[in-house]
């Protein structure tokens, strides 16, 4: 959000400077002042149309603690989830016929990308047809999931932008969910509350089955609650994604 901020903090020095020119009647600085304050305000407008969402929302979403309040980085209600290990996850991956891995910061950070793509050449072995579900902010800069998979060879005709992939959710029998919370979290289009309402997001929750490999309950980067956590079909799985994927592996090369 803090680009649109510091385009309409832009917008406002350039009518200031404006108003400025007026008391000291001086046309040049009027001109160049309305200058400033049109391109910046347009510019505001084009990136709250860009992200889906109102100037309003932009600036005063978060406002409060955003969504139903409390500190960002943790959850703020206790609200029941499931949780599960990996050799359960492994069982669900090895009997899957179409699985979707949707990576995310956590990815990054965990460096667990050389395991994703061996969990994902350990499950084609056994004849499920594996594909990644590319978020365009998933992560710290974009194109930063594209670059991290593409470290780990992972075939380039496996990764599927948001657009593309959105629809073939509802047919996939299992999402793996690796480090990612925001892009996944379904308040983007469910709750007008919610700081991100609007915000295109994967459309995890229409699987059949999606488990979410963290470390913890705590937020991403937006510092809000993910509803998907909750979800009955969702089951969380806990410990650094390399540690969690690489466990997975030996899982399923057993089942
Ligand atoms: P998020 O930041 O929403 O979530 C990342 C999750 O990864 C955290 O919830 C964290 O949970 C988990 N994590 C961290 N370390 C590990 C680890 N070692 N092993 C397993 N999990 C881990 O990431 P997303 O990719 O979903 O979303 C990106 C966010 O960043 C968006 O809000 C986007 O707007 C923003 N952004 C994106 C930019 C871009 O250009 N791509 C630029 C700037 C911001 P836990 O701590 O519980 O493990």
């Amino acid at each position: 959000d803090m680009p649109v901020v510091i385009a309409i903090l832009n917008s406002l020095t350039g009518i200031a400077a404006a108003l400025t020119g007026l008391v000291l009647n001086n046309m040049a600085m009027v001109i160049a002042g309305v200058l400033v304050g049109a391109s910046g305000g347009y510019l505001t407008l084009l990136m709250a149309k860009a992200m889906n969402r109102s100037v309003h929302n932009i600036i005063f979403g978060a406002f409060g603690g955003g969504h139903e309040g409390g500190p960002a980085g943790e959850a703020t209600e206790e609200r029941p989830y499931k949780q599960t290990s990996p050799d359960d996850v492994a069982i669900s991956l090895a009997y899957a016929q179409n699985v979707i891995v949707v990576p995310g910061y956590g990815l990054a950070v965990a460096q667990a990308q050389h395991a994703v793509r061996e969990l994902a050449d350990v499950l084609e072995d056994k004849g499920v047809n594996v594909k990644y579900a590319i978020h365009p902010v998933a992560g710290r800069m974009p194109g930063h999931m594209n670059v991290l998979l593409a470290e780990a060879n992972v075939p380039y005709d496996q990764l599927y932008d948001m657009d593309d992939i959105n629809d073939e959710f509802a047919n996939a029998d299992v999402v793996l969910v690796i480090g990612a919370n925001d892009v996944t979290n379904p308040a983007a289009k469910k709750d007008p509350k919610s700081p991100i309402y609007g915000m295109p997001i994967l459309n995890v929750e229409d699987a059949k089955q999606i488990y979410v490999l963290k470390r913890s309950m705590k937020s991403g980067f937006a510092g809000i609650d993910s509803d998907l956590f909750y979800e009955p079909k969702t089951s969380m799985v806990f410990g650094d994604a390399k540690a969690v994927v690489t466990a997975m592996i030996q899982a399923v090369k057993q089942v």
